[in-house]
């Protein structure tokens, strides 16, 4: 192991889902735990029949486990496979100095990639490409508003929706993260300046957004589905704030709004992201990358939502 990314998985893992409701598969805390989905790291040794990887290769892992052979796995949907399981959640994962992957589970880093990068980038920015580009859609010149864009999912929403050309709407809490999206090259709207962000959107657009990206859940749907024009879509991966809003549906069916489910990808959409990472056309925002040992402050900043991007640790 050289770097492991932080997740929500992980807190929930050693601290029970948000208000105690289950979260597949974490129906009950079963500790002792070893989380991280999010992995980069070292071939130290192969097992038989593992192809061409070899000890000392620099590898990223992808974190989609799937049975390869169902309908789903056949079309390319590895995600929405029967038996999709995600490494580091269903199985021991990387917050260790070592771990045990599927050797076909594994991608080579090119050697000018640094392993924190590649540790940022598997599950957030995996999931808002398929948010916003292979889902919503997203094309160049459209507006995206982008809903708790400090957060993992959220940053690489708005980094992937600058790069598919879009003008991006980051929502975010306070001066220091609004100045934060700004210098990634988003228009930045503070959720606590705006706490009924649709009425600025409306301001900033003609008619609200195309594509409205929201991983948080019951408090935003209301204002996320507000923020979109007609026929505009909302794309939807978790529900980090709550998992039941109070909606009326007739704001959405009457302006022809979408509502569409995303979380994580493909294996086309991990591999897309990759690639972009590898190439340096998609960077992945990192807030700061802490030694494993301080594991302990890696999650109280995250709980406290004190940081803007990925958390990354180094073994
Ligand atoms: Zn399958």
């Amino acid at each position: 192991m050289r770097a492991v990314g932080l997740n929500n998985l992980d807190i929930w893992a050693r601290s029970g889902p948000p208000g105690g409701r289950p979260v597949y598969p974490w129906t009950e805390r079963r500790l002792p735990a070893v989380t991280g989905v999010d992995v980069a790291g070292v071939v130290e040794q192969v097992g038989p029949g593992t192809g061409e990887m070899a000890a000392g290769e620099r590898v990223v892992i992808n974190p989609i486990l799937c049975c390869g052979r169902c309908e789903f796995c056949l079309a390319g949907e590895q995600s929405m496979c029967r038996e999709y399981r995600i490494f580091g959640e269903h199985t021991p994962g990387g917050m260790a100095e070592f771990t045990v992957a599927p050797a076909g589970n594994l991608m080579k880093i090119p050697s000018a990639v640094a392993f924190e990068q590649a540790a940022a980038t598997p599950v957030c920015c995996t999931t808002a490409w398929r948010m916003v580009v292979t889902t919503g859609r997203l094309r160049a010149g459209e507006d995206l508003l982008v809903v708790g864009a400090s957060g993992g999912v959220g940053s690489a929403a708005l980094v992937v929706g600058r790069r598919a050309g879009a003008r991006v709407f980051a929502l975010v809490g306070g001066p220091e993260k609004a100045a934060k999206a700004e210098r990634l090259g988003a228009v930045p709207i503070d959720r606590v300046r705006y706490p009924r962000f649709s009425e600025r959107v409306r301001e900033l657009t003609a008619s609200g957004v195309h594509v409205a990206a929201d991983p948080v859940g019951a408090p935003t749907w209301p204002e996320s589905i507000r923020s979109l024009r007609p026929g505009g879509r909302m794309v939807i991966c978790g529900a980090t704030g709550g998992e039941r809003p109070s909606i009326d549906i007739r704001e959405i069916y009457q302006r022809h709004r979408q509502i569409l489910g995303a979380p994580m990808g493909n294996l086309t959409d991990f591999q897309t992201v990759m690639g972009l990472v590898f190439r340096g056309e998609l960077t992945p925002v990192i807030h700061t990358v802490l030694p494993l040992s301080e594991i302990r402050e890696a999650h109280r900043l995250f709980e406290a939502r004190e940081h803007f991007g990925k958390v990354v640790l180094v073994p």
